[in-house]
């Protein structure tokens, strides 16, 4: 059986990082493809011998001020309902913001699956936002760099279960 994984949180996280490198060659943009609009990115992901559906919450861009919460809302939503699992990411630089809570909340009452990933954890700059994470009420968070690469073993270790 095969899966789907979305991958939800508010802009600049690293979400289409992780997308990009979970993909990574074998990207299948599929915009054109029934049911999928241009706000939600799907991929074929890979991960050691794990194969997936990947979703990325991408549309946020260019959204004006006034209408992101509404928007991340929404499209968090339509990703949340669409996947087996979330993976709820967190810029672990940044810390934990009131936007990150309003996901958290989301996430809590939608999805039954969720992985949470403190991104950008390269570093000990990182070190104070991964525990500042638990307060999310998520679980333990994975901590990744998507930039470097690094944590994709323990994100492996989540999805083995499921795959
Ligand atoms: P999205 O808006 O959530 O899709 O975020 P992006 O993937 O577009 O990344 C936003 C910014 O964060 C970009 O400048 C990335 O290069 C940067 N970024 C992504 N992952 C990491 C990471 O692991 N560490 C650091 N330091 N920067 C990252
Ligand atoms: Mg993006």
């Amino acid at each position: 059986m095969s899966f789907t994984l979305a991958i939800v949180g508010r802009p600049n996280v690293g979400k289409s990082t992780l997308f990009n490198r979970l993909v990574g060659r074998r990207l299948a943009l599929v915009d054109d493809q029934p049911g999928v609009t241009r706000d939600l990115r799907e991929g074929e992901g890979k991960l050691g011998d794990i194969r997936f559906t990947v979703v990325d919450t991408a549309g946020l861009e260019d959204a004006n001020d006034d209408s992101l919460q509404g928007r991340m809302r929404r499209l968090t939503e339509r990703a949340v309902d669409m996947a087996d699992i979330c993976l709820f990411m967190i810029d672990a630089r940044a810390g934990v913001t009131p936007t990150d809570e309003m996901f958290a909340e989301i996430l809590r009452k939608r999805s039954d699956h969720v992985i949470l990933a403190a991104n950008k954890s390269e570093g000990s700059a990182a070190d104070a936002g991964v525990i500042e994470a638990y307060s999310l009420g998520l679980g333990e968070p994975v901590r990744l760099s998507a930039e470097h690469g690094e944590g994709m073993n323990d994100l492996y270790s989540q999805l083995m279960p499921i795959a």
